[in-house]
């Protein structure tokens, strides 16, 4: 079998197994626990912290840790959000922008605000799938508060233009920017003073690391709403004892993951330039990721227009190889990629996306195995292709 899913989740690394398995047999005190045992826990998160902070260049008390990508998501939309309704006088509205390609747990998020009651808009984006800055810009106001962009598109592997959009939002001092993370650690840089990000999410098991773990960073002293009430924990944000292996294999992962960033990126590249020669050989695909570095070395995604996504996995899946229609958040919906529809417009495109999300660890062998099963699933499902209507 190949695996070619990495984007839905990564197999944890040794070390982080390790990790997780020695913490949980040694270290079970409970960290905010004033005895001895407590606090030599509470030394060892302090030190998860410190790791995390020193690999993403921020300060440890930026770092606060999560039960992975969805709640610092969350942690961060309605702690904005419901800060600056607080604030807010009676009556006055708060803003809240969302590009329109964001992963479910952020996209959702922004559903449930306008429930609410919260302007909500969505920032549309070019046919790269990157959004579209002079859009952007027209929908930023006075009483705009939030804005969240990715930095790479967890079906596509669009790379967002963070740096022109960080300088944007310089402009103007009271709007928070907020980037889900999660696909870009260990496969490209990551510059959050350079891209002006206030708050950063990631999660642990895309980048070998523990599932249920995940960061928010919160630069400076931005206040947020807590959801979760309770205990001191986590800087008053997040109550609840903290899940101490977790944290602590959360950062070893962070840390590997920034450490190989570069080399991991040299390899993704060759197994992406290999990867897309494949698909060009398919006349039938139709490519929806951009070519890097407009997109990330490790995600692509191509149409089968006309063949439903799901069948097209099954069918690569009887052939050994396990690719995914669009996240894993959504795939059970079988519904049309948003994402897709946002970019292209093009319901039939949009319902037939294959996304091959690769790993440094693959082999250019493994690709081209890839690539033929691909060419052969085409050949078999090509008869069975439903007509445009
Ligand atoms: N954001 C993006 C871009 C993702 O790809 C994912 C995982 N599918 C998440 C957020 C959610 O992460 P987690 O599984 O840690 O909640």
């Amino acid at each position: 079998i190949i695996y070619a899913d990495y984007s839905a989740s990564t197999p944890p690394h040794p070390e982080v197994i390790r990790t997780m398995t020695e913490v949980m047999e040694r270290i079970y005190a409970n960290p905010s626990s004033i005895h001895e045992l407590g606090g030599q826990a509470d030394q060892l998160v302090l030190r998860a912290r410190s790791v995390v902070a020193q690999a993403l260049h921020v300060q440890p008390q930026e770092v606060i840790f999560t039960s992975g990508a969805t709640e610092s998501n969350n942690m961060a939309i309605f702690g904005v959000v419901r800060e600056a309704m607080r604030l807010a006088a009676a009556g006055n509205p708060v803003h809240a922008i969302v590009s329109a390609v964001e992963h479910p747990s952020v996209y959702a998020c922004y559903e449930q605000l306008k429930l609410e009651g919260v302007e909500v808009s969505i920032a549309p984006v070019d046919n790269n799938g990157r959004v579209d800055l002079k859009q952007l810009e027209q929908l930023i106001k006075p009483h705009t508060v939030i804005l969240s962009v990715m930095h790479v598109n967890n079906e596509t592997g669009a790379v967002q233009p963070l740096r022109e959009i960080g300088q944007l939002v310089a402009r103007y001092p009271k709007l928070v920017f907020h980037v889900d993370g999660v696909q870009g650690l260990g496969k490209l840089p990551v510059e959050l003073a350079d891209w002006n990000a206030h708050l950063y999410s990631l999660s642990g098991h895309k980048i070998h690391g523990p599932k249920g773990m995940g960061i928010l960073v919160k630069r400076g002293n931005l206040k947020l709403t807590p959801l979760i009430h309770g205990g001191v924990q986590e800087f008053g944000l997040r109550a609840g004892t903290s899940n101490v292996p977790g944290i602590l294999a959360m950062s070893k992962a962070v840390r590997m993951a920034v450490e190989a960033q570069a080399k991991d990126e040299e390899k993704l590249l060759l197994l992406n330039e290999r990867m897309l020669k494949h698909i060009h050989e398919i006349p039938e695909l139709v490519l929806n990721s951009p070519i890097c570095p407009l997109g990330a070395p490790h995600i692509l995604n191509a149409s089968f227009p006309g063949m439903k996504a799901e069948v097209a996995v099954h069918a690569m899946e009887e052939q050994g190889v396990i690719l995914s229609t669009q996240s894993a958040c959504s795939s059970k919906l079988h519904k049309p990629s948003r994402v897709l529809l946002a970019q292209t417009h093009n319901e039939r495109v949009a319902a037939s996306g294959l996304r091959i999300s690769m790993d440094a660890s693959m082999t250019i062998e493994q690709i081209d195995r890839i690539g033929s099963a691909l060419k052969e699933t085409v050949e078999r499902l090509k008869p069975l292709v439903q007509r445009e209507r």
